[in-house]
């Protein structure tokens, strides 16, 4: 399996604030050059049919999938509250079948929002993020 080996990762300097974009947001408190580990994405490993479910029923949308399985975030401090860009700093990698890892795509300067790209079709069909909005 193919695998990272980042040394060390950057969530001491991820923080949670008010978001432009949505709601609440994660932060880069200091700046997070490119290529870099920024944070481990861990949750509740669920299977497709309970991720189903849960988003139906309890309108969870902190699922994150690998590929083969379901990561509920729900019950996360930081992660769960990154938002969507169609032009996001960060992307998601493969890690393990339990996590996931946050790389930064490009350098993320002190106070800039980390963003990611949800990569699911309605996203698109009326999209509200920095990019799309040309407020960036
Ligand atoms: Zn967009």
């Amino acid at each position: 399996m193919r695998r990272n080996n980042f040394e060390k990762d950057f969530e001491e300097f991820v923080v949670v604030k008010e978001s432009p974009i949505h709601g609440k947001g994660i932060f880069a408190d200091a700046e997070i050059p490119a290529g870099e580990l920024v944070m481990v994405i861990r949750g509740e490993v669920i299977t497709g049919t309970e991720c189903e479910r849960r988003e139906e029923e309890d309108n969870n949308v902190y699922i994150f999938w690998n590929g083969r399985y379901y990561i509920d975030t729900v019950n996360t401090e930081k992660i769960k509250y990154i938002n969507h860009d169609c032009n996001p700093n960060c992307e998601v990698q493969d890690r393990d079948r339990e996590t996931l890892n946050l790389v930064s795509k490009r350098t993320i300067f002190q106070g800039e929002e980390i963003t990611m790209d949800y990569g699911y079709d309605e996203i698109y069909e009326d999209c509200q993020c920095l990019t799309c909005n040309g407020n960036n």
